[in-house]
Formats: C-alpha cells, structure tokens, sequence
C-alpha cells in the first residue's frame, strides 16, 4: 500500500511528474485520505464477480481501489490530459477500462453491454464534478439502467437533499426523485482537507440503494414528476396556488376539492407531502384531466 495513490505526498509527485494543472471548471478536486477510500469501497459491496463504473477518475485514487474489489472496472473521464496518466498509474491492472467520454453525452447501456457483459451486478462509484451532480444522477436514474447501487461522494448540501425526509428545507424534488427510484443512506461527512486542492464546501458520501420496484406506483411517471415540479414552483406558496398553473385558474375551487378528498389540505406546502401522497395525488389530478 505504500504507494498508492491517494495519499498527499503521490498525487503531488504524480502531478509534478506529468505537470498537470487543476482545471477547476471540471470539478477536480483528488481524493488523498485512504480512510475514506475505505468507506466508499466498503458501501459499495464489490468483489470479482461485480463491476464499478466510475465517473470522473482523476488520477486514479478510486480506480485503484475499485480495480484491486470489483472484477472490472470502466471509468469515464472527459480531460484528455488525464489519460496518459490514468494509463502510466494504473498500468499493472488488467481489469480495467478507461474511455475518454463525457458522461452526460455516453450512452450508457451500450457502455453497460460493452463493459459488464459477464458481471453479475454493477454499481456506480465515484467522486463526482460537483458543477454536474445532479444531472448526473438523474441520467443515472432516469435511463434505469441495470445498476445495484450508486455510491457516491458529493456536497454535503446535495447528500442531505437527496436523503432529506417530508417537512424540512431540504425536501425537494431532487429528494423525491432520488427516493422513487432508490433508498438513500448517508454513509460519511467528509472535510475538505480530504482533497487536493480543497474544495471550498463540506462533502459526503451517500449509498443509493437502487429499489427492485418504484417506492410509489403511478400510472403515468411523466405526470407525477410534473406534478411534483409543479407543486415546488414557488416554495412559499400553497400547494393550491402552485397547482392553479396545471389546473387552469378558472379550476381552482375544482382543485380544492380534489385535494380534499385526497386528504391533503390545499394550503399544505409542496415541500410537506410525502411521496405516497404525490402518488395518490397525480392519479387525482389526471383522472380530472388536470
Ligand atoms: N476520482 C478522482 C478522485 O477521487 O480523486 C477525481 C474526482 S474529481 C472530483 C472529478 C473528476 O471528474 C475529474 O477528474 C474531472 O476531470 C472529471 N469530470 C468532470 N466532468 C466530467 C464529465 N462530464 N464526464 C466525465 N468526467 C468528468
């Protein structure tokens, strides 16, 4: 282990050997704290019979450790003057491939069927550029691809909105799109002297349990997140006044009704209904044609 990568005194020898220089428009900021490597390796369960797909590897600190748990590895970077790197750093391992690719533009079934043909289970495991964090995970998410679980290093702000329950500031539709798909479980803080060079916010490392079927069950999923957006628009205002712009305002004493009797009060907050209550509400609302 003396020399593996995440530790201070190798990513700075490996940066001055290549004279690389931090881009910080994509996010790099390199784990050197092996204790936390432990965590995320841990949460994420590998072994030789599963596959880690990596987002943005860096110099390698996750890699490495991915590639000595899991029985393949395929990391995306999109820096190209990562690549030699990556190649000259983790040259002794076999099982892993690293594609030059933004992953917001990969397919990523194709990849899947590509990579992880013979795994039998693959999880996402990264430490992500925080400027895409959330559109990374709902293309995670939404392309539902056959994956086991993300885990995942991000902002401490973005790990507690993902896990954040009914009621508090911090509920969102991010937290509800999370939570459709998967259950979340905060695995670590992190500090950000964890990272060269530190970043300027607090990180954690979160678990997102992908469920075998959709927490809620909704007839059309496209009208439940609309209706989830929707009743977020405006924060601070009623759950009635948010829906007024789906229901047409000439129906909104209609609409009051319908959340009567869907037992939510219509002065209720978006940000106060728990995804069972969305579901029941989205069917309300589209059997009124709303
Ligand atoms: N995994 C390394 C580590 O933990 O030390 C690096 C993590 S750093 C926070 C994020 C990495 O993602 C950088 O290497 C950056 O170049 C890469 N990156 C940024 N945007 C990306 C994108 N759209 N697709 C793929 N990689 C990206």
């Amino acid at each position: 282990a003396g020399t593996d990568i995440a530790t201070p005194g190798r990513t700075k020898d490996i940066i001055r050997k290549h004279g690389f220089t931090f881009k910080k428009s994509l996010g790099q900021n390199f784990l050197v704290d092996q204790n936390i490597l432990d965590k995320i390796v841990e949460a994420a369960d590998l072994g030789p019979s599963r596959g880690a797909l990596e987002i943005g590897p860096g110099i390698g600190a996750l890699t490495e450790r991915l590639a000595r748990e899991a029985g393949r590895v395929a990391a995306l970077e999109i820096d190209p003057r990562l690549l030699p790197i990556l190649r000259d750093v983790l040259a002794d391992y076999n099982n892993v491939n690293i594609v030059h690719a933004d992953v917001l533009k990969t397919d990523l079934h194709r990849l899947w069927q590509e990579q992880f043909s013979g795994c039998e289970r693959v999880s996402v495991v990264a430490n992500l550029p925080y400027y895409v964090t959330t559109p990374i995970i709902m293309k995670l998410l939404e392309e539902r691809l056959p994956l086991d679980a993300i885990v995942v290093m991000v902002q401490k702000e973005v790990a507690e909105r993902m896990a954040a329950s009914p009621g508090g500031k911090e509920y969102g539709t991010l937290s509800i799109a999370v939570q459709y798909y998967c259950e979340p479980e905060l695995v670590c803080s992190v500090p950000s002297g964890a990272f060269i060079p530190a970043p300027n916010v607090d990180s954690a490392v979160i678990r997102l349990k992908r469920r075998p079927e959709p927490a809620v069950r909704v007839s059309d999923e496209a009208s439940f997140f609309r209706v989830v957006h929707a009743s977020f628009a405006q924060r601070r205002k009623t759950l009635s006044n948010n829906l007024a712009a789906l229901a047409g305002k000439d129906r909104k004493a209609e609409l009051a009704g319908l959340l009567e009797s869907c037992g939510i009060k219509p002065e209720r907050r978006g940000e106060t209904l728990s995804l069972e209550e969305y579901a029941r509400l989205t069917e309300a609302l589209v059997g009124a044609g709303m």
